[in-house]
């Protein structure tokens, strides 16, 4: 059978060849077998070459190079993580939120230089983000996360703009005002993960597509990975399958999969865009609880996206769920909200996919020498970026068993289990009912959200 590229644009224009790579031939050792081609897993081969060339590393992968949110991503190369400043400090100490807040930040550094050395071109734009306050109901949220990052002096950057000043970078209706960060960039998704394969596969490393991996048994002496395809062993394994996890024997309740939205428009006339402005190619976020995320492609394209398509019972994950027609309507109508320069515009491309939320929001990279089993999961939509710093960190734990990194929380952690079902599918269609009547009040009546309210303590970000 051949195996499944993800629904969108980025794969398509990726500008590679397509062509499906030969599934596993039987059975085989490698040295260190990787269980998924997106960042996670091509990140982790990268670093693991860089620290020994001489390692044979097998990445296995069940549809095609970039089938998960590798390849259908908001192409943020974003400089956090999903835990905000405030949580990270009061979970660890502000030194340790400060030290990730920098780790995360050269991350995005290290993914342009390595693009850059290697010649591979993924159009980084380093235009850094810009979050909006879309109505005065939003701007006690920013300058509460300006304050924050004052206070852990990691504000380096940072700039308060007032409309006008906004306006001179990008003109959104109902905007009063943002904060921009310069830490940030965008990046084309699919000519990022499938160039990392071809330089993996010119350095060494073999890629078998249409191979799924039914289970990764523990050693010593050697890690046994099962497939549909024959089974490999290896010294050590890597988990690198975000969403999918929960598909896996023993990690059914790891991290709760959540489907992010896009809607991408066809390249944009330059009239319109005289209009809009954003010529910096800053990634655009308001302050919703209910997220929106934008950015604009090299070729002159907006992408919108958004959550709020339906947690499926089981934590189910399938091609079905990539679409719904509901909250892609909902998109297309906040699009023409934010720019109504747009009105009109023809939607080139709309897909989804699924991302992966951890109980605590933290994502998590480890390796256990004792199994000889590692895994990086868990980045809550913010892995574009994450998933370059868990490839050196899972890189270094299992060549080396160390890492400059290990006093980050991400290290060494694993987040508690998600309640069984039916709780974990209440309490996933209570908050994003919850959070979406939030937004909608907070909007009503022009104020934010008083107090600590019941969704804002269990989502805890
Ligand atoms: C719509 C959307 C928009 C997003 N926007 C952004 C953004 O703008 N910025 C940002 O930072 N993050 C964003 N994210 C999140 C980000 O894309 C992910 O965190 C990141 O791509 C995760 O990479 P990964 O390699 O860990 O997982 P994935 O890219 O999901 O790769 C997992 C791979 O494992 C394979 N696999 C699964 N099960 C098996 C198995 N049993 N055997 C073999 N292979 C298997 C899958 O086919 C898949 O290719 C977004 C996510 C989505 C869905």
């Amino acid at each position: 059978m051949t195996p499944g590229l993800p629904p969108g644009h980025w794969l398509a224009s990726s500008g590679d060849d397509l062509t499906p790579r030969p599934p596993l031939d039987g059975a085989t050792r490698a040295d260190v077998v990787v269980v998924g081609a997106g960042y996670t897993g091509l990140w982790t081969a990268w670093y693991l070459l860089d620290r020994d060339p001489s390692l044979q590393v097998l990445v296995v992968e069940a549809e095609t190079v970039g089938f998960g949110a590798s390849g259908r991503n908001g192409a943020w190369l974003s400089p956090a993580i999903a835990v905000g400043a405030t949580e990270l400090a009061r979970r660890t100490s502000p030194a340790t939120a400060a030290a990730t807040i920098r780790a995360m930040r050269d991350t995005v550094t290290e993914v342009a230089d390595v693009c850059d050395r290697i010649g591979l071109d993924a159009q980084i734009r380093r235009g850094g983000v810009l979050r909006i306050a879309r109505g005065a109901h939003e701007q006690p949220a920013l300058a509460h996360g300006l304050d924050v990052l004052r206070d852990l002096g990691v504000d380096d950057g940072i700039e308060v703009l007032d409309a006008a000043e906004l306006a001179t970078r990008v003109r959104v209706a109902d905007a009063c005002g943002g904060v921009f960060d310069p830490h940030g960039a965008v990046v084309h998704p699919g000519r990022l993960v499938r160039g990392l394969a071809r330089h993996l596969e010119e350095r060494g490393v073999t890629i078998v597509e249409g191979t799924r991996v039914s289970d990764v048994r523990p050693g010593p002496p050697t890690v046994t990975v099962a497939t549909d395809r024959g089974h490999v062993t290896a010294d050590a394994a890597v988990l690198a399958t975000e969403a999918w996890l929960p598909q896996l024997p023993r990690h059914a309740r790891s991290v709760m999969p959540i489907y992010s939205l896009i809607v991408l428009t066809e390249p944009i006339d330059d009239e319109r865009w005289a209009q809009i402005g954003w010529q910096g190619h800053e990634c655009l976020a308001s302050h919703r609880y209910t997220v929106d995320y934008l950015s604009r492609t090299v070729d002159g394209r907006v992408l919108f996206g958004g959550r709020g398509a339906p947690y499926h019972f089981g934590s189910a994950v399938a091609p079905a769920h990539d679409r719904h027609e509901p909250t892609h309507a909902l998109l297309r109508q906040q699009l023409t909200d934010w720019f109504p320069a747009l009105a009109g515009v023809r939607i080139a491309a709309q897909w989804g996919g699924p991302l992966a939320m951890p109980r605590d929001w933290m994502p998590a990279f480890r390796f256990d020498p004792a199994t000889g089993i590692g895994a990086a999961y868990g980045y809550t939509g913010q892995g574009v970026a994450t998933s370059n710093l868990a490839g050196r960190v899972l890189a270094d734990l299992i060549v080396t068993g160390t890492t400059e990194f290990a006093d980050l929380p991400m290290v060494g952690h694993t987040p508690r289990r998600w309640e069984p079902e039916p709780l974990r599918w209440l309490a996933a269609r209570y908050l994003q009912g919850a959070l979406a009547r939030l937004d909608a009040k907070a909007a009503r009546t022009g104020r934010p959200p008083t107090g600590r309210t019941l969704p804002e303590r269990l989502i805890r970000h």
